[in-house]
């Protein structure tokens, strides 16, 4: 589905990313684990035209896209789930959804999706009145995942989805992601809490100062010595 190719990223004079190399098939949940500053964020940042790279090539379903405008990309079918969430707090919940399916230009099915993301979140539908300033961090996760499901997405890039959740939450995203996958979307998801997301991911790459540095699949990963050292806390 998406292949990034000797794919360099600077910022300035800071070269970010070094020539990255990976790809995602159909249907599969694809983890990027490494520890902050290894380069995960300019990554999604660059799949999903925020970011133009140096050089290199991101191929999504057969159309090179590294030059192609954000908002073509997620009418392509790539939605962005933003460390840190970035929900719009003064509106409510139901019109932070709407802003999602801005883009989408089949609005007759736009009902169905809301009706898509309560069934994945029914706590947003409980408070879909409410301004989203006034959801805990876990419940403005759910907002932030169910808005980039109203633009219908083939691909859905999640950043750092657990990040200052209680456990509790954490589990309950982690699950979340596991059915929106199973429900057909696939999923490339970035986290520093790497036992979790090896622990649902099909396959894994390991990213540090910019490069790939380790690939496997997700057990392979979270039985290699040498990530349990560096970030499984072995
Ligand atoms: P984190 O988990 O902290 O977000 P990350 O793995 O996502 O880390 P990036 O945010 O992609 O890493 O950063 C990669 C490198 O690029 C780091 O060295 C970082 O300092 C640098 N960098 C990121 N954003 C900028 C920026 N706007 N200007 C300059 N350098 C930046």
């Amino acid at each position: 589905m998406l292949s990034v190719k000797d794919l360099v990223v600077n910022y300035g004079a800071i070269q970010a990313i070094k020539k990255v190399n990976f790809e995602i098939h159909t249907g599969e949940i694809v983890t990027l684990i490494g520890a902050n500053g290894a380069g995960k964020s300019t990554i999604l940042h660059t799949i999903s035209g925020i970011m133009r790279p140096v050089s290199g090539q991101v191929t999504y379903l057969d159309r090179q896209i590294q030059r192609v405008a954000a908002p073509k990309i997620v009418q392509a079918g790539i939605s962005q789930v933003p460390e840190g969430r970035h929900i719009f707090p003064g509106l409510s919940v139901q019109e932070n959804l709407q802003m999602g399916a801005f883009l989408r230009k089949d609005r007759r099915n736009i009902a169905q999706a809301y009706e898509d993301v309560y069934n994945y979140f029914p706590v947003l539908k409980q408070r879909r009145h409410q301004d989203a300033a006034t959801l805990s961090g876990g419940e403005q996760q759910m907002l932030a995942m169910g808005r980039a499901l109203m633009a219908k997405p083939k691909l859905m890039l999640l950043d750092e989805p657990s990040m200052g959740l209680a456990p509790i939450f954490i589990n309950e995203i982690f699950d979340i992601i596991r059915a929106i996958n199973a429900a057909g979307t696939t999923v490339l998801l970035i986290e520093q809490n790497a036992n979790k997301a090896l622990s649902i991911a099909n396959r894994g790459y390991v990213l540090a100062s910019g490069e790939i540095k380790l690939s496997g699949t997700g057990q392979e990963l979270l039985a290699n010595t040498a990530v349990q050292k560096a970030y499984l806390g072995g």
